[in-house]
């Protein structure tokens, strides 16, 4: 049985980003991003999309990021380590359409398995679940950091976000299932 209904998909995203010390932009910049798409990280950033239920604005931050289980706000990797209930994780997986992958050859004690994206991007994947604060109506995001290259150069580090979904789920269930 499936828990998760998607109803719509966020296609643009408004991200505000803030340089750090080290990034080559000066001033902060405003990004409209389709998604999939990437944005600069900088030192903070805002991602900003309306709400597909009540039309208002519905924000997440870096800090979000770093906080990342505030009540409102979770994230996780999608790797068997972080999400112990395989069929939320695979429920997950499908629904995102994303690939299974291993970081070992065959299973090697230690090995684990994970999701990875499909898109510009292909490394393991992260999960936002994220909640509109005027109306809660519910978001599921997958993206993942996408780090300069070259650690010496002066490429800025970006954030990829494959897919961001507006869905329906029972939000006590979810958080017990992905906690457990
Ligand atoms: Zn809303």
């Amino acid at each position: 049985m499936t828990m998760i209904a998607k109803l719509d998909e966020i296609i643009t995203v408004e991200v505000l980003t803030y340089p750090g010390k080290r990034d080559i932009f000066k001033e902060p910049q405003q990004q409209h991003v389709q998604i999939p798409g990437t944005f600069l990280m900088g030192e903070k950033w805002y991602l900003t999309h309306t709400c597909k239920q009540c039309g208002n604005n519905v924000e997440i931050r870096q800090v979000d990021i770093e906080y990342k289980d505030s009540g409102w706000f979770f994230m996780s990797f999608l790797s068997w380590r972080s999400i112990r209930d395989i069929q939320l994780l695979d429920e997950i997986g499908a629904l995102f359409g994303l690939n299974i992958s291993t970081d070992f050859d065959g299973e090697q004690p230690g090995s684990f398995r994970y999701y990875s994206l499909t898109g510009i991007f292909k490394g393991m994947a992260l999960i936002a679940y994220y909640q509109c604060p005027h109306c809660k109506s519910q978001y599921l995001m997958t993206f993942m950091h996408a780090f300069a290259q070259n650690e010496r150069s002066a490429e800025p580090d970006e954030m990829y976000v494959e897919k961001i979904y507006q869905v329906r789920f029972d939000h006590d269930t979810f958080m017990k299932r992905v906690k457990k």
